[in-house]
C-alpha cells in the first residue's frame, strides 16, 4: 500500500508489483509488515460516548438480582446519567470523551459515531453536541455527531409532549447553533420503543430533523416492536440500530431502501435481549453494520469484542463481522466513500495486527493483538 502525504491511499497491490512500479520513488517511511496482517481501521457505528456518571453500582445491583424497578427506585437508569451530564461542564465532558476516544483508538477504531441524548433539554443536548465538535480539534479520529434529544421522555412529560418539545423548541434552537457553527450534527436519532417514542411520534421527529438537514439514524425494535423497518422506510432514514424484534416486512423494506441495520451485540448480551434476525437480514440483502453501543449500561470500547459476539451469538462469519465493523458501519454514517475499506483514493485508515491472520482480533477477544493503528496515514 502506497500512502501519499495527505494520508490518502495512492496505490495498492502485491509487493513485487509495487516494488518495481515505485522503484525510483523515495518514501519518508516504509513500514515492514512481515508476518503481520492489515485491515481497515474499525468504524464504530453507534456510541453514546459523551456522558458523566457511570453506572457501576447499577451493574452490581443487576448481578445481585435486583429488578429494573429496584434500580429505578434507587435513582438508577438513564436519569442518573442525565442528571450527572446536565451538571457537568463542557470541559469535564470533553476530558471524559477524549480519554474514551484514546482507548477506542488503541483498540483499532478510527471513525466513531457519537450521539447526544443524556441532556434531554435543548441546552444540555446542545452542550453535548458542542463537546463532540470541540473533540474533533483534539483527535485525528473522524467523529460523526448524531442528535438524540429523543433518547428518553423527560420526567414530567408524556411522549406526545416530549415530541412537541423537540419539534417546536429543540429543532429551531439547534438550527440556530448549526448556522452559527457551534455544533455540527449530521444525523437525528430517536429511541423508538413501546412506551417511549412510538411510531407516529418517532416519524414526526425524524421528519422535523430532515427539515434542518439531519438524516435519520435511530434506535428501533430493541425491547418491543414498533415496526421500525416501516418507520425508517417511510421517514427515508439512513440507518436503524438494534432491531432485535424486526419483522419480515421490515427486513424487506430495509433491503429495498438500503437502510443500514446497525447491530449491537454487546447490549443484546448484557440485557439478554432477543437475537435479531441477522441471517435473514443478510440473505435478504440488508446492509448489516456493527457498533459497540458504548454507553453507561454497555461499557465496551472494543469493536473486536463486538465482532466476537457477532460471530459467536449472531452466527455471523468472521468476514461478515469485518465488513460490518468497517465498510457497512461507514455506510451507516455516510462515510463509505472515504473510510471502511482499503481502496485507492480513500483515507489511509488501517490497523496492523500482530498475527498472520486478521481473525486474531476476534479470536483473542480479551486483549486484541494490535501492533499499530493509523489514521490518514499517521500513527495514533
Ligand atoms: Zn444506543
Amino acid at each position: 500500500m502506497i500512502i501519499d502525504t495527505q494520508g490518502i491511499i495512492h496505490d495498492l497491490g502485491p509487493n513485487d508489483e509495487l516494488s518495481s512500479k515505485y522503484a525510483n520513488s523515495t518514501f519518508s517511511e516504509i513500514i515492514d509488515c512481515s508476518g503481520k496482517s492489515v485491515i481497515p481501521g474499525l468504524v464504530d457505528a453507534h456510541t453514546h460516548a459523551v456522558f458523566s456518571g457511570d453506572r457501576i453500582h447499577e451493574f452490581i445491583m443487576k448481578l445481585e438480582g435486583k429488578t429494573y424497578l429496584d434500580i429505578h427506585k434507587a435513582g438508577g437508569g438513564i436519569y442518573f446519567t442525565v442528571n450527572h451530564t446536565r451538571e457537568s461542564s463542557e470541559q469535564e465532558l470533553l476530558d471524559l470523551l477524549l480519554e474514551r476516544l484514546d482507548r477506542m483508538g488503541k483498540l483499532g477504531t478510527t471513525t466513531v459515531e457519537i450521539k447526544s441524548g443524556y441532556g434531554l433539554t435543548k441546552e444540555s443536548e446542545a452542550k453535548m453536541l458542542k463537546v463532540i465538535k470541540m473533540a474533533k480539534k483534539k483527535t485525528t479520529m473522524d467523529l460523526i455527531a448524531n442528535y438524540c434529544g429523543a433518547h428518553s421522555v423527560p420526567k414530567g412529560m408524556n411522549q406526545d409532549e416530549a415530541t412537541d418539545e423537540i419539534i417546536k423548541n429543540h429543532i429551531p434552537f439547534l438550527k440556530d447553533l448549526m448556522d452559527k457553527g457551534e455544533i455540527d450534527p449530521e444525523f437525528i436519532d430517536v429511541f423508538a420503543e413501546v412506551g417511549v417514542f412510538e411510531f407516529e411520534n418517532t416519524k414526526k421527529i425524524l421528519l422535523a430533523g430532515k427539515t434542518i438537514g439531519l438524516k435519520g439514524n435511530f434506535h428501533g425494535d430493541e425491547i418491543g416492536f414498533v415496526d421500525s423497518g416501516k418507520l425508517g422506510f417511510e421517514a427515508g432514514s439512513t440507518a436503524i440500530s438494534h432491531l432485535e424484534n424486526l419483522n419480515d416486512e421490515g427486513i424487506k423494506l430495509m433491503a429495498e431502501a438500503k437502510i443500514v441495520a446497525v447491530l449491537l451485540p454487546t447490549t443484546q448480551h448484557l440485557l439478554n435481549l432477543n437475537l435479531p434476525p441477522v441471517r435473514k437480514m443478510i440473505q435478504e440483502g440488508v446492509i448489516v453494520a456493527l457498533g459497540s453501543d458504548f454507553n453507561p449500561n454497555a461499557y465496551c470500547y472494543s469493536m473486536g469484542l463486538t465482532m466476537n459476539l457477532a460471530c459467536v451469538n449472531y452466527k455471523m462469519t468472521p468476514n461478515e463481522s469485518l465488513v460490518a465493523g468497517t465498510l457497512n458501519a461507514a455506510a451507516s454514517i455516510d462515510r463509505s466513500k472515504n473510510v471502511g475499506s482499503l481502496e485507492k483514493g480513500k483515507f489511509a485508515d488501517f490497523i496492523i495486527i500482530n498475527a498472520k491472520r486478521w481473525e486474531h482480533i476476534i479470536y483473542q477477544f480479551g486483549d486484541i493483538p494490535i501492533w499499530r493503528v493509523y489514521k490518514k496515514g499517521v500513527k495514533i
